[in-house]
């Protein structure tokens, strides 16, 4: 790669002090250095790593990182440890056809979703850097190349465990195995003789709780298949991601995800579906009878979506500001048919029910359904509240998960736009408030507005 234009664009300045990641390395000096092949900054020889993945359902049992290298991997003071990864920097030995490298805009949209992820206390990758590499990319026009430098607790994906499996070595597969827990599930014991069991479920349990994270808040990620689920439990790879705009539970906002397998309300399914594929990888560490490892982990899976709805229930009577109890999930299937019936912006229902428990008039809730059997639910949601002793408990909860700002598709796609043309100010704006998403923001109330109907329509791509 020529140098002559490389550029620093951004440097997540908060989250490196967070990770004791100098500003000095994300220096342009520095870049220069590692695009030119010397990463001793970075203590890693570059390494890219292989999985396989199920895409859309269908084995590819040959992926792996075709546009991104593994550079270093840390310790932060407090003890966490992390990888830093690139990506987009060019040609591996996983690339297949492709050109390994991303498009500004790819590496934006990673950037400004993941923070925001981030900000709702949602687990996720980070957005550590972006640089301009100032060649050009082709896709279907020519792009701005960048590249993006991105944290993780670590890159082992189930994908990673299909690959291992698919070696036909048990000694591969529990070399892996125990690294991960070690890395990863440090708590288990590799002496215990259900350790596997255990670390099943303990991946079975992160994931559960992470996708309620993401159904609750409207998230829809877009391409889970198995080589983009991290066993680490945080979200990773923003590609055709979007969070939703007027609810519906079938959703889907990817172009390529005509049959709709990735829709918001199949998240939880399509995640059961990919931990089955992860736990067939486990079958020989679970039980040397084979019959007894099925059976095993089966027990295993079964506990996902009692946990998963636990946890989604939980999440939806704090935003909600009502109590975990059966008159409330009664209450929220009934909110989710009538916004479905009136495809009310899910974001804003929420953040204006969180306006109304803090003693503002409903008036504007109400408008956003005009619906007599609305108004009956919104009488029994104050009956319901009347109730509650502990009212000041359940407004704060509802104020620290009911946010004003998310990255909207459109607004995404604005701040995009304006960068190809090197203006950041829209970018800037929008990275400004996802980042508190929680606050009010007088001089950019705007980004809260919810999509027009036509902008509300835009499909969304891998980008890659
Ligand atoms: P994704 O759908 O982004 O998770 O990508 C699926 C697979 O394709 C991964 O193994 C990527 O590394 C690979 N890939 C995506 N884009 C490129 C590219 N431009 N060049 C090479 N490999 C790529
Ligand atoms: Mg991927």
């Amino acid at each position: 790669m020529k140098l002559r234009d490389l550029r620093v664009l951004i440097v997540n300045s908060e989250l490196a002090s967070q990770l004791d990641i100098g500003l000095d390395e994300l220096s342009e000096e520095n870049m220069f250095a590692v695009f030119s092949g010397d990463v001793t900054t970075f203590d890693l020889p570059p390494v890219s790593m292989a999985y396989s993945g199920h895409q859309f359902g269908y084995l590819s049992p040959q992926l792996g990182d075709g546009r991104a290298v593994l550079l270093s991997e840390r310790v932060s003071k407090n003890g966490q440890r992390f990888d830093i990864h690139l990506k987009g920097s060019g040609q591996t030995p996983y690339s297949r056809r492709g050109d390994g490298k991303s498009t500004l805009r790819a590496v934006l949209k990673e950037y400004i979703f993941s923070e925001s992820l981030a900000a709702l206390g949602i687990p996720t990758t980070r957005s550590l850097a972006v640089v301009l590499t100032g060649k050009s990319v082709r896709r279907d026009k020519i792009h701005q190349g960048a590249v993006l430098f991105r944290t993780a607790s670590s890159h082992i994906r189930v994908g990673t465990f299909v690959y291992a499996r698919l070696l036909n070595n048990t000694n591969s597969l529990k070399t892996l195995t125990d690294y991960t827990i070690a890395r990863e599930y440090p708590d288990i014991n590799l002496d215990n003789p259900t350790c596997y069991q255990t670390f099943l479920e303990s991946v079975i349990f992160r994931q559960a709780k992470l996708i309620a994270k993401w159904m609750a808040s409207g998230f829809i990620h877009g391409v889970m298949n198995t080589d983009n689920m991290t066993i680490s439990g945080e979200t990773i790879d923003f590609g055709p991601c979007a969070f939703m705009d007027g609810f519906n539970e079938n959703q889907v906002y990817s172009a390529i995800d005509e049959g709709g397998r990735y829709a918001w309300n199949n998240q939880p399914e399509m995640a059961l579906w990919n931990l089955t594929r992860f736990a067939e990888t486990l079958i020989e560490l679970l039980d040397r009878d084979a019959t007894s490892a099925i059976e095993k982990a089966k027990a295993s899976l079964a506990r996902f979506m009692p946990t998963y709805l636990t946890h989604f229930h939980q999440l939806m009577a704090s935003k909600l500001g009502v109590k975990v109890d059966d008159e409330h999930v009664a209450l929220i299937k009934q909110i989710f048919a009538l916004l479905q019936t009136e495809k009310v912006d899910y974001t804003t229902f929420f953040s204006e029910l969180t306006r109304v428990a803090n003693g503002e008039k409903p008036n504007k809730l109400i408008a956003l359904f005009n619906l007599e059997a609305f108004d009956i639910w919104l009488e029994s949601w104050f009956v319901l509240r009347e109730e509650l002793s502990d009212k000041t408990i359940l407004k704060e909860q509802m104020r620290r998960v009911n946010p004003i700002f998310i990255p909207r598709t459109y607004l995404v796609e604005q701040a995009l736009e304006s960068a190809r043309y090197e203006k950041m100010d829209d970018f800037n704006n929008l990275l400004k408030v996802i980042q508190t998403p929680y606050e009010e923001n007088q001089t950019l109330a705007d980004l809260a507005l919810p999509a027009e109907k036509w902008q509300s329509q835009i499909t969304t791509f891998c980008e890659t």
